[in-house]
């Protein structure tokens, strides 16, 4: 065995430690050890084992926690590419790529020592010491504890550890107690190693009939038990709202039991089996299915683009190939937006795919998010759907990988380590020569520019499922509608025409406005200033019926405010509209109809948002107002009209991606119109009626856009003609936070790198964030190469300056320069 490993650990350092291999363990490389780190311990992925001594005294590894590895070698290759290109610390790669921190919270054990067989044996004989100054409850608790670890059956190795979690359930006494028994020696407290305990979860067993007398609440607990077969969870146990101790007496008693089990799949119990499911695909539907199986058959690298309008059905040529891949005994991906995965499609894909699916969501905890992984990784699950990080899976033998809605933005990690899942889906796949296949309606600028540049097959669903029409788009300019009514609207003449004709003919309507709160700025009309948060430099919105003001950014939140906090003016003003308040508008203008709203305050989860869709497609709404949620919804079938209220506001931000957000936006909802043969109509209300952006969009013309686009990008440098960097350098204390920058700004000054252009320091858009000033610069090359390059001497510079690492943030094709 080498004498050293080097570890990845989860920290903001761009290095691995290296670590000396105690006698007995036997680490191995992309599996997890338990390393000190400064004060704590923690856990670390090993990425090499050499002989080459150290420069300064290695620490010992505490423990080895898996004999084999839980990254394979192509997930390693994967960590390391990512590692370099985002110039993300190794170890904090590692620990987005394993969703396993589930494992290490309940890694505690108990054994008992001989001075605790000791007191166990003397309470026995002789009751209660009188000496003691502990309470008689303490004491029958403290025998409680000792009675059940040395009844346990011994290991060869000397007596039983219990797991803390165990042993609490059995004798409901707290971690306080335990511990204070640990100091008197009587147990000894032990890591327990995570791979034991994996995917293990704790349950009770009846041991034999209860005909004797039992209370209340023993007779509930046992009833449960006997009702489902004899055997049931502890957490089960611990929802029947009876006392702990209730579980530990019966245990006593000798009447029931904890046993250790192999946990479940809690999220689908029944055992399934891949249905039959006839996908109906229209020609151009069937071509595309067709090339995405001869690429997977090649087993070659490839890429395709599915460039399909909305409602071509992207989805069934996704489904099909996942079958066919399933077919063939090998493993694929799909990767959806955060929104996209509701409980609805999470039944359909057990009706496909049967056991054989893994679904991974944000709603998981992480302990079912672990044992996810462990299905995935044993094999029992390949076929894996999942939003960004299921890109990750542990599958064997990955033959494709789809990612759906490509252009999506929530596929952009906004922390360290910063990747897109579409191109890290797009290297995973070059690694493990599959195919991926990145699908949507509108496509992003990279994505297509790369099809066109022959990087990928460009494939086309140019027609709509059924061959329902496009709706007809209709342009309101809100500036001349000023002029002819002589005061702002929310909700035009047009508009509120439209909306009266389709509910009078029964039909639905959705009303899109982007922005969620009642008003989403105070004014004061004495001083001029606005109401903003304490730690951002952002207006706080008003939320009429939560009676607060929020920031959107932090969560911070202030009390309405009577008067200007500023000037004390009694004169402050509510400005501007958000979802809220557009609802209220719609029901006084339509009192009979039934409203109801999609955004960040009315869904919490899915079943929410799943909730209010099905309701509009049973037909039980009749407007639907909301943010952006509101356009990503799969299957909405019965609305004939789709009201865009400011859905420019983008437009006006500084942000070189606005135009390509807003023409995304607009087609995206745009697509939500029309039932069946009647086609639909959308009202678009604009102040920018003449940008390209609106313009392409009710049009329809996704290649017109497209072009136009690109000549701006490339006149101005961005990408996907250059690669781009956002370097953000923030502080709590504005001096350093300018120190820093100016610091940065004179290295990059003076180091001249040929080929990279660096703009700034300048402060950022949103110059204040969760109390950090912040200050950026924006660097733009033709090669890829030289902008890393040119990132990473840069680090180097402020490490040697001084400057926290945490307080550079280097973010690699970032999406958003605010
Ligand atoms: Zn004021
Ligand atoms: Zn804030």
């Amino acid at each position: 065995m080498p004498e050293f490993c080097d570890v990845a650990v989860p920290v903001p350092l761009d290095m691995a430690f290296t670590y000396r291999i105690p006698p007995d363990a036997t680490p191995v490389v992309g599996g997890r050890v338990l390393v000190p780190f400064r004060q704590q311990r923690m856990t670390g992925i090993v990425v090499e084992l050499h002989d080459r001594q150290p420069s300064v005294t290695a620490k010992k590894v505490l423990s080895v926690l898996d004999a084999v590895p839980v990254l394979d070698e192509q997930l390693l290759r994967l960590g390391h590419w990512i590692a370099d290109y985002y110039l993300a610390p190794l170890g904090e790669v590692f620990r987005t790529m394993l969703p396993l921190s589930a494992e290490f919270k309940r890694s505690i054990g108990y054994r008992i020592t001989e001075d605790g067989q000791m007191a166990l044996h003397l309470a026995g004989m002789s009751g209660s010491s009188a000496r003691s100054r502990r309470s008689p409850e303490e004491q029958a608790a403290e025998f409680r504890v000792l009675d059940y670890v040395a009844g346990r059956e011994p290991e060869p190795d000397g007596p039983v550890l219990v797991r803390e979690e165990t042993l609490r359930s059995a004798t409901g006494v707290s971690r306080t107690l335990l511990e204070g028994m640990v100091r008197k020696k009587w147990l000894v407290r032990e890591d327990v190693s995570a791979a034991r305990d994996a995917t293990r979860t704790m349950k009770v067993a009846l041991l034999k009939s209860t005909e004797g007398k039992l209370n209340d609440n023993q007779r509930k607990l046992v009833d449960t038990l006997a009702a489902s077969g004899g055997r049931v969870p502890v957490t089960t146990l611990q929802s029947l709202d009876v006392p702990r101790t209730t579980l530990a007496t019966l245990i006593r008693r000798g009447l029931v039991e904890i046993l250790d089990a192999p946990a479940d799949f809690t999220v689908s119990r029944t055992k399934a089996r891949p249905s039959l499911f006839e996908f109906d695909l229209n020609s151009a539907q069937q071509s595309a299915l067709a090339r995405a199986r001869e690429s997977v058959a090649a087993r070659k690298f490839s890429g395709m683009l599915l460039h399909g309008i909305t409602g071509s059905g992207k989805t069934a040529v996704y489904l099909a190939a996942m079958r066919s891949v399933l077919e063939a005994g090998r493993a694929a991906i799909l990767l959806v937006p955060e929104i996209g995965l509701t409980p609805a499609v999470a039944a359909d894909l057990h009706q496909i795919f049967g056991d054989e699916v893994a679904i991974l969501h944000s709603a998981l905890s992480d302990r079912e998010r672990a044992e996810q992984w462990h299905r995935i990784k044993r094999g029992d699950a390949r076929m894996v759907v999942g939003t960004r990080s299921a890109v990750f899976a542990p599958v064997a033998d990955l033959a494709l990988i789809i990612v759906d809605e490509e252009h999506d933005s929530s596929y952009k990690q906004e922390e360290t380590p910063r990747y897109h899942a579409r191109d890290i889906a797009v290297i995973r796949a070059k690694m493990a020569n599959a195919v991926v296949v990145l699908g949507s309606a509108t496509p992003s600028l990279e994505s297509y520019f790369n099809a066109k540049k022959n990087k990928y097959a460009l494939v086309e669903l140019p027609d709509r499922v059924e061959q329902r029409p496009l709706p007809e788009v209709e342009i309101i300019d809100m500036r001349q509608e000023y002029q002819e009514t002589g005061h702002e609207q929310v909700i035009s003449r047009k508009l509120a025409v439209e909306i009266k004709d389709r509910l009078e003919r029964k039909e639905q309507v959705m009303v899109l406005l982007n922005r969620r709160g009642y008003s989403p700025v105070v004014l004061c009309r004495t001083c001029g200033k606005k109401l903003e948060c304490q730690n951002c430099a952002i207006a706080l919105t008003h939320h009429k019926r939560e009676h607060k003001m929020v920031c959107h950014y932090c969560g911070y939140t202030a009390p309405v405010p009577k008067a200007c906090v500023h000037c004390g003016s009694e004169y402050v003003y509510f400005l501007g509209t958000g979802s809220e308040k557009l609802e209220e508008l719609l029901h006084a203008m339509f009192p009979q109809a039934r409203i109801a709203r999609l955004d960040r305050d009315t869904v919490r989860g899915h079943e929410d948002f799943e909730r209010t869709l099905n309701a509009l497609n049973e037909g039980e709404l009749d407007l639907l107002v909301g943010t952006q949620m509101i356009a990503k919804g799969h299957d909405i079938h019965g609305v004939t009209l789709v009201g865009v209220v400011g859905a420019d506001v983008a437009l006006g931000l500084p942000d070189f991606r606005a135009a390509e957000r807003t023409f995304q936006l607009l087609t995206q909802v745009a697509g939500r119109a029309g039932r069946g043969q009647t086609p639909g109509k959308v009202v678009l209300q604009t102040y920018f009626q003449d940008h390209y952006a609106v313009q392409y969009a009710a049009h329809h013309d996704f290649i017109g856009f497209y072009e136009k686009e690109l000549q701006f990008r490339s006149w101005m440098h961005y990408p996907p003609y250059s690669a781009l960097a956002n370097v953000l350098v923030r502080s709590d204390k504005l001096d350093d936070a300018l120190r820093w920058s100016g610091t940065l700004g004179r290295w990059f000054d003076a180091t001249r790198h040929e080929g990279v252009r660096v703009l700034g320091p300048a402060a950022a858009p949103i110059t204040r964030l969760k109390r950090d000033y912040r200050y950026h610069f924006v660097l733009k090359s033709p090669s890829r190469e030289r902008l890393n390059t040119t990132l990473r001497a840069m680090l180097a510079h402020a490490t040697q300056q001084k400057i926290p690492r945490t307080q550079v943030i280097v973010d690699v094709d970032a999406l958003w320069l605010m």
